[in-house]
């Protein structure tokens, strides 16, 4: 089975196809989740996919790949979409580094809450979460800290030690805070990719 998430706005949808699978396939995925694809753009590794033609298709089969992510933006009137890769660049370099800093403590009877698996755990509010499933579940939650169990959004400032890694999460929110009218999402292939709307 081959999973391939599509990421729109906060919500991610799971589909799946054969690992043998066509033109046809992957459209009737797309129509599952969205009605009316016209209305999207569906991007991977930063190009635009062409949904419609069987051509385009042939070329981009390749990436779809077990485990892709989609990123789907909503298509606006003749508005164009912008990368602004600086920040999330900074944040990804940096983001590995800054998670090793974080303190681990071992607990067998409290696992981490995402595989199950790792005992060695950092405390993310009323959960545990080990260094190899928190790179995932970071990008997931659109680089926030979401708790898993009460929904509480944590601040940078109690999970992460370092000052300045802080403070480009922080920018990062308020760009994308600032930016209300724009569909801002990030990707976990590391991409922040804003839908820019077009004024009449
Ligand atoms: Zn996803
Ligand atoms: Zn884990
Ligand atoms: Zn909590
Ligand atoms: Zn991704």
């Amino acid at each position: 089975m081959i999973n391939i998430c599509f990421h729109y706005l906060d919500q991610h949808f799971l589909g799946q196809l054969d690992e043998i699978f066509d033109f046809h396939d992957f459209h009737q995925l797309v129509l599952h989740h969205f009605n009316n694809p016209f209305d999207y753009r569906f991007t991977l590794a930063n190009k635009e996919l062409d949904l419609f033609s069987r051509q385009s298709f042939a070329r981009y089969q390749s990436l779809l790949m077990n485990g892709v992510c989609i990123l789907v933006l909503k298509r606006m009137s003749g508005g164009g979409f912008l990368e602004i890769p600086v920040l999330t660049d900074i944040i990804l370099q940096d983001l590995e580094r800054a998670v090793q800093q974080i303190p681990t403590t071992n607990n067998e009877e409290r696992p981490c809450q995402i595989c199950r698996e790792n005992t060695s755990c950092m405390k993310l509010c009323c959960n545990r979460i080990c260094k190899v499933c928190f790179g995932n579940y970071f990008a997931h939650s659109t680089f926030k800290l979401n708790c898993m169990t009460c929904r509480r959004q944590v601040p940078y400032g109690q999970f992460f030690i370092s000052p300045e890694f802080v403070r480009a999460l922080e920018s990062l929110n308020e760009i994308c805070g600032l930016m209300n009218y724009i569909d801002c999402q990030i990707c976990h292939c590391g991409s922040l990719v804003v839908n820019e709307m077009m004024e009449d």
